[in-house]
C-alpha cells in the first residue's frame, strides 16, 4: 500500500506483496465526508428496519450468487492484494463469506424471532411479556488485512439481517479487497447508503466515524487499537465487540497421532504465512514423543513451496509488508541470541521481490523470549518440551492472550479435561482454529484477546438491542404492590414469599391461606 495525491483525491495504491507490482488504485474517503456517510447510513437503516427479514435475506442471497458467479475473479483479487495463496483465498476467505450467508439465511428468523416469557411469579400472571430483538441501528464494521474479505463478510450479513445499515472500514493495506465489498453491494442493487465502505487511515477515519455517531462497533484487529477504540466508545457508551490478537498454544500429548499432529502443526503455523489471529504460535510437546514430532515437522516444513499465491501449487505466500516481516525477523533473531536454534528457516526468502520469510522451526525456546509471549504474526513454530499434563496446562495459560488453543490426544477424556482447564475462547482437540471459519460456532477470546462473540446466534444477537415488551391484562383496578402499604399487606406479602420460596419450612398451608386473604382483600 502506498498513498499518493492525484489532483485533489488521495489515492491508495494496492501493491501485490509477492511481486511488489501495483494492482489498482482506490480513492481514499475524505475525512470531511464521513459525517454525511454516517447520516446517509442512518436514513437507509430507518427504511431497512421496515423491510421484512425474508427480503433482507434475498439481498444477501444475491451477494452469494454474485460471489459464486465471479468466484475466480474474487479469489484472484484477494490473493493479489493480500498475498495469501489462491487456495487460502478460496478456502478461508470466500468459504467463510458463503457459510455466513447460508447460516444467516437459514437461522435468522428463528434466532431473531420474538422470545415469549413465562412468568414464574403468579402475582404477575396477567402479564404477556416477550423479548424483541430490534436492530442496533448503524453498525460500524472495522476489519484487518489478514482476512480482509472473510472478516468483513462474517459480520456484515449478520448486521444486515438484524436490520442494521453498515459503515465498513477495511484495512488500508488491503483497500482493493475493501473495494470489492463496495462493488458487490453496488452490483446486487443494495439500497443506497445501506452499506458504505470508507477507505483510508484507521485512526483518522475511526475517530471520525465514532464522532459522527454509530450504534455499535465490531472491531477485528490488534490489541492496542482495540483498547483505544474501546476507550473512544466509552465516551458515548457505544457497544463494542473486540476480536483481537492471540498467542495460541498447540499442545501435543504423548498419546497423540504424531504424524497427524505434525501435519496439523505445519498448517497451523504456516497457513496464511502465519498471519492469523488464531495461528498456533507456541508449540508444547510431551517429552516421550518430542524427538519424533520435531523430526517430522522439520521435514514437512522444508517441503513447503514458497511463491506467488496465484500459482495453485504454492503452499505459502508472502507476508503483507516489510514492517510485518521485520517483526518476525526480530523475534527470530532475539530467540537465537538467547540460545534458541532454528532447525529450518530463520531468514528472508528471496525467490521473488516481495515480503517472503522462510517458514521457521525453533527449538530451545522459553517464556522469557518474545517468540513465546508476544504475537509474532508470521511463519514461526517455536517448540518447547514438557513432561506432565499439569505442566502443559500451566504453560498454555501463562499468557495475557486467550483466543484459541488446541490439544492433540487420542483420549476424549483427556481432551475434555484439558479443554476445561485452558483459558481461551475456543479449544479444539486434534485440529486447530478451524471453527473460526464456521458461522455456526461462536468466535472470540478471553483476557486481552477481546470481548464479546462474533459469528453464530451470539454474533447475530449482538447486532440487536433487546427490548422487553409487556402487555398487562389487569385483574383489578390496583396492584398488590401499589399504595397504600399496611402491616396487614406486609404480612400477606411475607406469607406469599414463604409460600413460594421457603419450601419445606414452616406451615405452607397457613402461608397459602394468608396469601389468598391478601389477594381477596387488596385486589377487590
Ligand atoms: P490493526 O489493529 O492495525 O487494524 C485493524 C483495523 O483497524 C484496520 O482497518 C485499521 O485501519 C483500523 N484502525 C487502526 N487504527 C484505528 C483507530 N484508532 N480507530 C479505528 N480503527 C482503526 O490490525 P491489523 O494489523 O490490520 O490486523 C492484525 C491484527 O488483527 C492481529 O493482531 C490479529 O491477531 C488481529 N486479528 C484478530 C482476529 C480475531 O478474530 N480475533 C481476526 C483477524 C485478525
Amino acid at each position: 500500500m502506498m498513498v499518493e495525491k492525484n489532483g485533489s483525491a488521495r489515492m491508495i495504491k494496492s501493491i501485490n506483496p509477492a511481486t511488489l507490482e501495483v494492482n489498482a488504485e482506490i480513492a481514499a474517503t475524505p475525512l470531511e465526508s464521513v459525517a454525511g456517510i454516517v447520516e446517509q447510513a442512518r436514513k437507509a437503516q430507518e427504511k431497512w428496519a421496515r423491510v421484512p427479514l425474508e427480503k433482507r435475506i434475498e439481498l444477501l442471497q444475491r451477494a452469494r450468487e454474485y460471489v459464486i458467479s465471479n468466484i475466480d475473479e474474487m479469489a484472484r483479487v484477494i490473493t493479489q492484494d493480500n498475498g495469501k495463496t489462491i487456495f487460502e483465498s478460496m478456502n478461508a476467505e470466500i468459504m467463510a463469506m458463503l457459510d455466513t450467508v447460508e447460516f444467516v439465511s437459514k437461522n435468522a428468523s428463528k434466532i431473531l424471532g420474538d422470545e415469549p416469557l413465562k412468568n414464574a411469579i403468579f402475582t404477575l400472571s396477567g402479564l404477556k411479556s416477550r423479548n424483541v430483538f430490534e436492530p442496533a441501528g448503524v453498525s460500524c464494521v472495522i476489519s484487518p488485512w489478514n482476512f480482509p474479505f472473510a472478516n468483513a463478510w462474517q459480520e456484515i450479513p449478520m448486521a444486515l439481517a438484524a436490520g442494521n445499515s453498515v459503515v465498513h472500514k477495511p484495512a488500508e493495506i488491503t483497500a482493493w479487497i475493501g473495494d470489492l465489498t463496495r462493488k458487490i453491494f453496488e452490483e446486487i442493487g443494495a439500497p443506497e447508503g445501506l452499506v458504505s465502505v470508507v477507505q483510508g487511515s484507521g485512526s483518522k477515519l475511526g475517530a471520525e466515524i465514532l464522532k459522527a455517531g454509530v450504534d455499535n462497533v465490531v472491531f477485528t484487529g490488534s490489541v492496542p487499537v482495540g483498547k483505544k477504540l474501546m476507550a473512544m466508545c466509552a465516551e458515548t457508551l457505544t457497544p463494542v465487540t473486540l476480536e483481537l490478537g492471540g498467542k495460541d498454544p498447540f499442545i501435543v500429548m504423548e498419546d497423540a497421532d504424531v504424524e497427524r499432529a505434525a501435519n496439523g502443526a505445519v498448517w497451523s503455523a504456516f497457513f496464511n504465512a502465519g498471519q492469523v489471529c488464531a495461528s498456533a504460535e507456541r508449540f508444547y510437546v510431551q517429552d516421550k514423543i518430542a524427538d519424533r514430532f520435531i523430526d517430522l515437522v522439520v521435514k514437512k516444513t522444508k517441503s513447503l513451496r514458497l511463491g506467488n499465491g496465484l500459482d495453485k501449487e504454492t503452499d505459502m505466500g508472502p507476508m503483507i509488508s516489510e514492517e510485518q516481516l521485520d517483526i518476525v525477523d526480530s523475534h527470530v533473531k532475539e530467540a537465537i541470541a538467547a540460545g534458541a536454534r532454528a532447525l529450518t528457516g530463520g531468514k528472508r526468502w528471496d525467490g521473488l521481490p516481495g515480503f517472503f520469510y522462510e517458514p521457521t522451526v525453533l527449538v530451545d525456546v522459553n517464556h522469557s523470549i518474545s517468540c513465546m509471549v508476544e504475537e509474532t504474526f508470521g511463519p514461526t513454530m517455536p517448540i518447547m518440551r514438557f513432561s506432565s499434563e499439569d505442566e502443559a496446562v500451566a504453560l498454555a495459560n501463562d499468557t495475557r492472550f486467550g483466543l484459541t488453543a488446541s490439544v492433540w490426544t487420542r483420549s476424549r477424556e483427556r481432551a475434555e479435561r484439558m479443554s476445561e482447564r485452558i483459558k481461551a475462547g475456543t479449544v479444539t482437540a486434534n485440529n486447530h482454529a478451524l471453527t473460526a471459519g464456521f458461522a455456526v460456532c461462536p468466535w472470540g477470546g478471553v483476557k486481552e484477546s477481546g470481548i464479546g462473540r462474533v459469528h453464530s446466534a451470539h454474533g447475530l444477537k449482538a447486532q440487536t438491542t433487546i427490548k422487553n415488551v409487556t402487555f398487562h391484562k389487569p385483574m383489578s383496578s390496583k396492584d398488590l404492590w401499589w399504595h397504600p402499604y399496611s402491616a396487614e399487606k406486609f404480612n400477606g406479602m411475607k406469607s406469599l414469599l414463604h409460600f413460594q420460596h421457603a419450601k419445606g419450612q414452616g406451615n405452607r398451608a397457613v402461608h397459602l391461606i394468608n396469601t389468598a386473604k391478601m389477594f381477596l382483600k387488596f385486589l377487590k
